[in-house]
């Protein structure tokens, strides 16, 4: 019979009301400025008033906690070694800023791009990719290679495996396109072509979902090891304690709590924020475990509160111009124009296109973001100077901006920004659409060994919880290197539970 007096609950529903950062915990490992109060009544490992004594209504061999892309992946390993498999989700669907997001995944080596006859290698892509990283602030530099080095092999299985479909790389790199770039089936913005069918091969290996359910609390045993979670349906605040011998956290970012990027990231609060959901909860409930959190101060880069927009550039002739009509960054990176915008506090800027891009591989997209944003778009018009016109702009400004801009397509370089992908003329009618820059995406999150097991500050790991995905510090933060880091764990979760196994038989 199940002793329940002895399970503890570490995080309680604390988490939730501890809306500041991490208010109620007594961990030493967590950094400032997520340090908590050294109050022995909000001790991290607490069965407080409003919380029931634990009652397991299920028990699994692997609970994942989070839907989106590194949960998935981090459930495909333990389901295909025979495992039972719970994949808890806060929302009422599944798939988190994963399924919302645009679906540029930066990926050399896969199947798909060696049969579109594109034969650069993952080890390839990672030198010419490095410096970027390094740039943008990764510290840990060997594993942000080794997701890098995976992000083929993720491709590879969700493909073979679950019938995921990636949009043939020859339709954009013939034409001047990335070739270090996949795309789902049906282009930008498409992630149910990838993510759906990676639902449906799950759920036909016997997985579990349970959506609705916030989880609150890890659940400890008698000697204080996790052993299962506690979560909160979302509509009724009523308890489900679900029974695990290994957690996977897979809970995102951070990008939506705003207390915790005014605590951690104060040079973006004042920025809008495109996500909802992504409000640090595993995070919390990792410190909460002793769990170390690192780079939480580490600023994410920004994209257009239209993302999809911010991705057009990579894939066809577009130009950015500001609000006064100067061009100011380059096109064919999702994060340019957004970074360069609030930095400088241009407002908002315009990307104008024409002809190419409607009818162009990401027509789909483009047809999709104009129908919904109507009210945004300006245009057509026939010429830049009518085009000044209702982008309200010095027409001779934007004259300057586009004859600049074809001179540098004249000469096929961008010296100015450095744009590399379809640095072609934009043909008429044009179009533009007006955007703000966004908060999207956090860099910060639990520290992690190889297997992506939860460490404390002295590097000992946390016994029974992994993390995979943009909860982690080690997370680039991509969709390609987060199903990387779903697939790392989900395979090492696999191997601890046949090692537990064969060592206690
Ligand atoms: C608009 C947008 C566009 C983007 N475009 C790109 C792109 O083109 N290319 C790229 O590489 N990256 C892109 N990104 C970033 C990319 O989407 C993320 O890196 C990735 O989705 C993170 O995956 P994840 O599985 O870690 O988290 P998520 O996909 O956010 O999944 C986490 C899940 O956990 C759930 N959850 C959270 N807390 C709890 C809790 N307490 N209990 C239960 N469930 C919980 C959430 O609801 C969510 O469903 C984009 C992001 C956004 C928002």
């Amino acid at each position: 019979m199940e002793r329940r007096a002895f399970f503890k609950l570490a995080g309680t529903s604390a988490v939730l009301a501890a809306a500041g950062g991490l208010a109620a915990c007594s961990g030493t490992d967590v950094p400032a400025p997520l340090a908590p109060p050294s109050s022995e009544e909000e001790n991290a490992t607490s069965q407080v008033a409003d919380d029931p004594a634990v009652s397991f209504t299920s028990d699994v061999d692997v609970l994942v906690v989070g839907s989106g892309i590194a949960g998935l992946s981090a459930a495909m390993a333990p389901l295909e070694a025979g495992r039972s498999v719970l994949i808890a989700e806060k929302l009422d669907l599944l798939g988190g800023e994963s399924y919302a997001s645009t679906g540029v995944m930066h990926v050399s080596g896969s199947a798909v791009q060696k049969e579109a006859g594109i034969s650069v290698t993952a080890d390839q892509a990672w030198d010419a990719r490095k410096q970027e990283f390094a740039d943008a602030g990764v510290t840990d530099f060997d594993f942000a290679k080794r997701l890098f080095l995976a992000a083929p092999d993720w491709v590879d299985h969700v493909v073979d495996t679950y019938g995921a479909q990636f949009e043939d790389p020859r339709d954009y790199v013939q034409n001047g396109g990335p070739s270090g770039i996949l795309l789902p089936k049906r282009g930008i913005g498409d992630m149910e072509s990838v993510m759906t069918p990676l639902r449906d091969g799950l759920t036909a290996k016997g997985a579990t979902f349970s959506t609705g359910v916030r989880g609150t609390a890890f659940i400890l045993d008698e000697a204080d090891n996790v052993c299962g979670m506690r979560f909160r349906d979302v509509k009724t605040n009523a308890p489900v304690d679900v029974r695990a011998r290994l957690v996977v956290v897979a809970t995102g970012g951070f990008a939506s709590s705003q207390p915790l990027v005014h605590a951690n990231v104060p040079s973006q609060e004042r920025i809008g924020c495109y996500t909802t959901a992504s409000m640090g909860e595993g995070q919390k409930l990792c410190a909460y475990l002793g769990g170390q959190l690192n780079d939480m101060d580490k600023a994410a880069p920004l994209t257009s509160d239209l993302p999809q927009v911010a991705a057009w550039g990579l894939f066809g002739p577009v130009l950015i111009v500001d609000a006064l009509g100067h061009r100011f960054a380059r096109e064919d990176d999702v994060n340019a124009a957004a970074n360069a915008c609030a930095a400088d506090e241009r407002g908002y800027w315009w990307t104008v296109f024409g002809q190419g891009l409607s009818t162009g591989a990401q027509a789909h997209s483009v047809a999709q973001v104009t129908a919904k944003n109507a009210k945004r778009l300006v245009g057509p018009f026939d010429d830049v100077e009518a085009l000044a016109g209702g982008l309200g702009v010095p027409a001779d400004t934007l004259k300057d901006a586009f004859s600049q801009y074809e001179h540098l397509v004249s000469e096929g370089k961008d010296p100015d920004f450095g744009r590399v992908a379809y640095l072609q003329k934009i043909e008429p009618p044009y179009y533009a659409l007006k955007q703000f820059p966004v908060r999207y995406k956090t860099r910060g999150g639990a520290r992690t060994d190889g297997d992506g097991r939860l460490l404390k500050a002295s590097g000992s790991v946390i016994p029974n919880v992994y993390c995979c995905g943009s909860v982690a510090a080690g997370s680039v933060a991509g969709l390609a290197t987060n199903g990387a880091f779903g697939l790392i764990v989900g395979r090492a979760v696999a191997k601890a539970l046949d090692e537990a196994d064969t060592a206690a038989s």
